[in-house]
């Protein structure tokens, strides 16, 4: 990391970019309100930083110890010069800003029916942004694949529904990508990409999804660290794209046989990765929980420890799902939780640390 002086100049900002190059590495340009501070994308134990250390306009060169620097709480505070939270705009929803986001709508779209009166129910609810699955990862390949399914051209049509319903109870929507040929299709429609769990290793989706410049929903792998977890996030911001939304959706359950929950939620993940990073971190609580009647207290729970926001997966009759129907809750349920949830964000927020 190159912290540069307050009053250093554009001209010694391109020097040391132009000397990190020299070396074969990227240099990642954070423009605090405070001052500048380079990032160095590639193997830092190239640098001599005792060279850096005496650049013009260059306050401090040393390297940074954790494997996820681009992402690090330390690195916006250099540049910042407070907590350097990173408030992600959608539309009019800031994610990451003084109220917390609500994530709704559908595990898979079915119908256009069923998306607008889900989308219409949520945004009643008091939900920010509607989301609806069209690619959807299913451990069969005899369920339901969503519309998107089997490539099939029944994506464009969801995709133009949910724009349409989007724009219609104007919320900003988001849907997953499930390999790299949807990205492009996908990134023309929609708000925000969700990388979904499966594909949190994947870095060539990752790369190609960073590359399109829109927010990203970054769900947390159910076998992954939380420090394999932000490492990955950082191929993101290596691409310059930092708009990242941090999501944990339970990790694997222990024990024999079938487990009580889906997964497990990870709480402690939540201020950990406050801890440690700047950026927004979002719970899922529909996947970790696997049933309905454990959504209220999990997300609850959630906002307690520093969520931002809830992705909840929601549908106007969710007995009639296709897809995760024992998980799935009603816009009325949302409403509750969202009114509840609410409640505690405004009595936690004062004495959250980050
Ligand atoms: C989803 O949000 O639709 C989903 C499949 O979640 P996850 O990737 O967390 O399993
Ligand atoms: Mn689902």
């Amino acid at each position: 990391m190159i912290i540069m002086n307050s009053e250093a100049t554009k001209e010694e900002i391109a020097n040391v970019v132009r000397e990190i190059k020299k070396f074969g590495l990227k240099a990642d340009i954070s423009q605090g309100a405070y001052r500048t501070v380079i990032g160095l994308v590639g193997d830092e134990s190239k640098i001599p930083f005792s060279h850096f250390a005496v650049l013009p306009g260059v306050k401090e060169a040393r390297p940074v110890e954790t494997p996820y620097k681009l992402i690090s709480r330390e690195y916006a505070r250099m540049a910042e010069g407070e907590t350097g939270n990173r408030i992600i705009k959608v539309g009019d929803v800031e994610i990451g800003g003084d109220e917390p986001v609500f994530i709704a709508g559908p595990c898979a779209i079915e119908s256009k029916e069923q998306l607008f009166k889900t989308a219409e129910g949520v945004k009643k609810a008091g939900a920010h942004i509607l989301r609806g699955g069209i690619f959807k990862p299913r451990t069969s390949v005899h369920s339901f694949q969503g519309l998107g399914g089997n490539g099939s051209e029944g994506a464009s049509e969801a995709l133009s529904w949910l724009r349409e319903a989007g724009n219609r109870f104007e919320l900003p929507v988001v849907t997953e990508i499930r390999g790299e040929s949807q990205v492009d299709l996908v990134a023309e429609h929609v708000d925000i990409i969700q990388i979904g769990a499966r594909n949190m290793y994947d870095q060539d989706l990752i790369t190609k999804v960073a590359r399109k410049g829109k927010p990203i929903l970054y769900k947390r792998h159910f076998g992954a660290g939380i420090e394999e977890f932000l490492s990955f996030a950082e191929y993101i911001v290596a691409e310059e794209n930092r708009d990242i939304i941090l999501c944990e959706r339970g990790i694997l359950p222990l024990g024999k046989g079938r487990s009580y929950t889906r997964y497990t939620l990870d709480l402690s993940a939540v201020p950990a990765m406050r801890k440690e990073t700047y950026l927004p971190v979002i719970v899922d609580p529909s996947h970790a929980a696997g049933r309905r009647d454990l959504i209220f207290d999990l997300s609850c729970a959630s906002i307690a420890v520093g969520a931002c926001g809830l992705i909840i997966e929601t549908h106007h009759n969710p007995v009639e799902a296709l897809v995760d129907s024992q998980q799935q809750i009603t816009p009325d349920e949302l409403k509750e939780v969202i009114s509840a949830c609410r409640q505690i964000h405004k009595a936690v927020q004062h004495c959250q640390r980050t």
